[in-house]
C-alpha cells in the first residue's frame, strides 16, 4: 500500500490544492487575498445567526433573526399591490406570525397547507397586524424525525459574486473538521513566553470558535469584536506588522549614508539673517534633524506640523547642513507654484550666505538641467525624480507635503549618487497622523511633530451656511477686501472633470467681480497654463488682486499672509483632510482669520459631521482623528492604494490597546527568536512582506 503523505499545515496549504476548489474557485479567492488554508479561516463571519433554539412566537423583537415552529393556520394569495403568499402560522404562544412571499411556485405554495408544522428561519419586523417574516426559509418537521437544531451560531461570511454563501460555509466548515480533529495542522507560531502576553485562547479555539460560536456566547460582543478569540487573532496580526515593520526598517537603516556635520557658524548666520526666531517646536525638529544627518544611517524622517507652523525654514536648515559639507540638498514641492515659493524664500535666506539655490521647472532647457546637476540646492517638483536627472552628489532631500505624492514617489532617490550611498530623506508633512497610526510606526518613518504655532497668530473662525446666502457672502467680501484684506473663494466640483471645475470657477469669478465692482479679482484653476498660474498668484501674492476665485489647486502649501477670508463653496463635497488644508490657506498672518463653509442643502449626517468638526475646531489632530472616525484608516495619507494598513482582523482603533504592546515585543521577538518572528510574518502576511515595494 502507498503510503499517504502527512497532511500539510494549513499555512503551508496552497488554496488551489483544497477540495472543492476548482480553478475559478481558487482564483476568487486569491483575489480576496487568500492564498493558504489558513488565509481561508482568516476569512472571518462579518455576522452570525442564531438557529441553535426556537423562539416562542410571543417572545419576538423585530430586528432579531430565529428560528421559529409552529402550524399553519391559514394560507392564501393575495393580489393586492402586488401578488404574494401569505401563510399564517400559530405556536399556541397567543400570537400569530405572517409570512409574506413575493415570489413563489405553485409547488411551494401547495407544500404550506393549513395544519402543517413547520420551521422558518428569518427577520422579525413589525407590521400592522402583529409580527410577519419576509422570504424566511422554510423546513417541514415531521413529528416523529424532529429535525435537529444547529448546535452553534451559524457565520454570515462576507461573499461576493460567484462565491456563494454555502460555497464559503462549505469550504470553511472542511477545514474546520479537520483542524477539529488535529489541531496540530494549525501550530501556534507564538512562543510560549509571548503567548503569555497574548489573550488567554489558543490559535485553534479562537478559529473554531469565531466560525462556530457556542451558542451563550453574547452576540454582541461578537459584533464588537470583545471576545478573547477575536482579541487572540488581533494581537497576532498586529504583532505580526510590527515585526515586518521592524525587518524593513533595518534593512534601511542597514544602508550607507553620509556623516553630516554641524556647521554651527554658517546656521548662526541663517538665523540672524530670519527675522525672526523659531518657535520652540520648529527647535526640538530641527534638534533632531540635525543629529539625524550626523549619522552614517540614512535618515527617513516625517516631520508633521499643521499648516502655518513654519516647515519650511526647517527644510531650509536641514538642506543648509548638506551644503555646508560640500554636498548637494534637492527639495520637492508637489507643483510649480509651490517649488517656486520655496524658491523665492530659499533665495531671500541663502543668498546672504553666498549660495544661490536653482529652480528646475518643467520646462527647464537642457543646458538649465545640467547646470542643476551641480548645485548646491536645486528646488523642482516631482520632476527631480526623473531617471534623467543626474545630480552630483545629493545628500539631503526634502519631500514636502508629502500626501500629494504617491508614497511611492519617494523611492526613486535611492539611486541617485553614483557612489551608492542614500541620501537622507525628510518628507514633510501637514497632514496629522493620527496617534493609533503613527504608533504603528507609519511607513518605518521616524517622525517628528511642530505642534507649536509661531507666535501671534489667531485661530481661524469658522461658519457653515447654506449656498443661498451667496449674495450676502459676497458683501461681506466687498466690505472685507475694502479694508485692506484679501480674500479666496474656493469652487468645487464633484466630478473629477477639471474642464467642469474650471467652468464653474470661471461663471463664479464673472458672477462676483458683477456684483463687487470695486474688487479686483483674480482666477485660478487647473486648466491655466503653469506661467499663467503663476502670474495670478503672484498678482495676489503682491496685493494686486483682492480676491482669488479658485478650484481647489490652491489647496497645498501657498502662502499669502494677507489673506484672512476664505469662501469654500459647497463645502461638504470635501473631505475632511482637504477642508483643512484648504482652510490653513487663510489664518497665516496676525489678523483674526475666518472661514465660511457653504452648502447645498438637504446634508447628509456624515456631511453634517464633517461641517461641524470643521466649524468645532482648528486643530489638525482632532480633525484627522474624526476623519478616522468616519472614513477608517485605509483612507487616510492616500495610503489605500497602497494597502499599508490593510488588516485581516485587527481594527485599529478597537485594538489601539495592543499597539504599545506588539511594538516592543516586536524587537524582542526579533532580536531573541528571529525564527519566530519569520514565521509569524510569513503567517500572516505571506512570503514577502506587504512593504517590500516601498522604500
Ligand atoms: P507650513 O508649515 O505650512 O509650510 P510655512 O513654512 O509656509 O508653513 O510658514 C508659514 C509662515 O510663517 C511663513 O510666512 C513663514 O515665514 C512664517 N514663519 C515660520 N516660522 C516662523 C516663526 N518661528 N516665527 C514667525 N514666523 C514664522
Ligand atoms: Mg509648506
Amino acid at each position: 500500500m502507498k503510503k499517504a503523505f502527512p497532511p500539510k499545515p494549513f499555512h503551508e496549504r496552497p488554496i488551489a490544492t483544497l477540495k472543492g476548489v476548482g480553478p475559478s474557485i481558487a482564483a476568487k479567492l486569491e483575489k480576496l487575498g487568500m492564498k493558504t488554508a489558513f488565509d481561508l479561516l482568516l476569512h472571518l463571519p462579518l455576522r452570525w445567526q442564531d438557529r441553535t433554539r426556537i423562539t416562542p412566537i410571543g417572545a419576538l423583537q423585530p430586528g432579531d433573526s430565529c428560528v421559529v415552529q409552529g402550524e399553519i393556520l391559514h394560507t392564501e394569495i393575495t393580489i393586492r399591490k402586488r401578488r404574494m403568499l401569505l401563510v399564517q402560522i400559530s405556536d399556541g404562544t397567543g400570537m400569530r406570525l405572517m409570512l409574506r412571499y413575493f415570489r413563489f411556485s405553485k409547488a411551494q405554495q401547495e407544500n404550506l397547507p393549513k395544519g402543517k408544522v413547520i420551521r422558518v428561519f428569518g427577520e422579525v419586523r413589525r407590521s400592522a397586524v402583529g409580527f410577519e417574516m419576509i422570504h424566511p426559509e422554510v423546513r417541514s418537521v415531521n413529528s416523529e424525525q424532529p429535525a435537529a437544531l444547529e448546535e452553534s451560531l451559524t457565520p454570515v461570511y462576507p461573499a461576493t459574486e460567484g462565491l456563494s454563501q454555502n460555497k464559503l460555509r462549505s469550504l470553511i466548515v472542511g477545514l474546520l473538521d479537520e483542524l477539529q480533529q488535529q489541531p496540530a495542522l494549525l501550530q501556534d507560531p507564538l512562543p510560549v513566553e509571548v503567548r503569555k502576553q497574548a489573550p488567554p485562547c489558543s490559535l485553534v479555539d479562537a478559529l473554531l470558535n469565531l466560525h462556530r460560536p457556542p451558542p451563550d456566547v453574547s452576540q454582541r460582543r461578537l459584533l464588537e469584536g470583545d471576545t478573547a478569540w477575536q482579541q487572540r487573532l488581533a494581537f497576532d496580526e498586529l504583532l505580526a506588522h510590527a515585526v515586518s515593520m521592524q525587518q524593513r526598517r533595518a534593512a534601511t537603516r542597514s544602508q550607507l549614508g553620509l556623516a553630516l556635520k554641524l556647521d554651527e557658524a554658517v546656521k548662526v548666520k541663517f538665523l540672524a539673517g530670519l527675522g525672526f526666531e523659531l518657535t520652540n517646536a520648529q527647535n526640538k525638529v530641527v534638534a533632531a534633524i540635525e543629529k539625524d544627518l550626523q549619522q552614517e544611517q540614512p535618515a527617513m524622517r516625517l516631520v508633521q506640523g499643521d499648516v502655518g507652523s513654519g516647515k519650511t525654514v526647517v527644510a531650509a536648515l536641514a538642506a543648509l547642513q548638506a551644503i555646508a559639507n560640500g554636498e548637494q540638498a534637492l527639495m520637492m514641492a508637489p507643483t510649480e507654484l509651490l517649488a517656486e515659493q520655496h524658491w523665492l524664500n530659499f533665495q531671500k535666506w541663502f543668498s546672504p550666505l553666498g549660495i544661490e539655490p536653482v529652480l528646475l521647472r518643467g520646462r527647464s532647457k537642457k543646458a538649465d538641467r545640467e547646470a542643476a546637476f551641480s548645485a548646491p540646492m536645486v528646488i523642482g517638483t516631482h520632476a527631480l525624480f526623473q531617471a534623467d536627472m543626474q545630480f552630483e552628489k545629493p545628500a539631503v532631500a526634502i519631500i514636502d507635503e508629502q500626501h500629494r505624492f504617491g508614497v511611492h514617489q519617494r523611492l526613486a532617490l535611492r539611486d541617485k549618487r553614483s557612489d551608492g550611498r542614500m541620501p537622507h530623506q525628510i518628507i514633510m508633512t501637514a497632514t496629522p497622523i493620527p496617534r493609533t497610526l503613527a504608533m504603528t510606526g507609519y511607513a518605518d518613518l521616524d517622525y517628528s511633530v511642530i505642534d507649536e504655532l509661531p507666535p501671534g497668530r489667531q485661530p481661524i473662525k469658522t461658519v457653515v451656511m447654506s449656498n443661498e446666502r451667496r449674495p450676502e457672502l459676497a458683501e461681506r467680501i466687498g466690505a472685507a477686501c475694502a479694508a485692506g484684506e484679501q480674500a479666496y473663494w474656493v469652487c468645487t466640483l464633484v466630478e473629477e472633470s477639471e474642464a467642469l471645475q474650471a467652468e464653474a470657477a470661471e461663471d463664479t469669478a464673472e458672477w462676483l467681480a458683477e456684483h463687487l465692482p470695486n474688487v479686483r479679482v483674480g482666477l485660478v484653476h487647473g486648466r491655466l497654463k503653469a506661467d499663467q498660474k503663476e502670474m495670478v498668484m503672484k498678482a495676489f501674492k503682491n496685493a494686486e488682486l483682492d480676491l482669488l476665485v479658485a478650484t481647489t489647486v490652491v489647496e497645498v502649501g501657498v502662502d499669502v499672509p494677507n489673506a484672512s477670508l476664505m469662501i469654500i463653496e459647497n463645502a461638504e463635497r470635501l473631505g475632511l483632510a482637504q477642508l483643512h488644508q484648504l482652510r490653513g490657506r487663510v489664518g497665516r498672518g496676525s489678523r483674526q482669520s475666518h472661514c465660511v463653509l457653504t452648502y447645498q442643502p438637504p446634508l447628509s449626517e456624515n456631511a453634517k459631521t464633517r461641517l461641524n468638526t470643521m466649524r468645532d475646531t482648528t486643530d489638525g489632530f482632532k480633525i484627522a482623528e474624526a476623519d478616522l472616525k468616519i472614513r477608517g484608516p485605509g483612507e487616510l495619507m492616500g495610503t489605500k492604494q497602497s494597502g499599508e494598513l490593510n488588516y485581516k482582523v485587527a481594527d485599529l482603533e478597537r485594538d489601539r490597546h495592543w499597539l504599545p504592546v506588539v511594538k516592543d515585543l516586536a524587537l524582542e521577538l526579533l532580536h531573541q527568536q528571529p525564527d519566530a518572528a519569520a514565521n509569524l510574518v510569513v503567517r500572516w502576511m505571506g512570503s514577502k512582506t506587504q512593504y517590500a515595494d516601498v522604500g
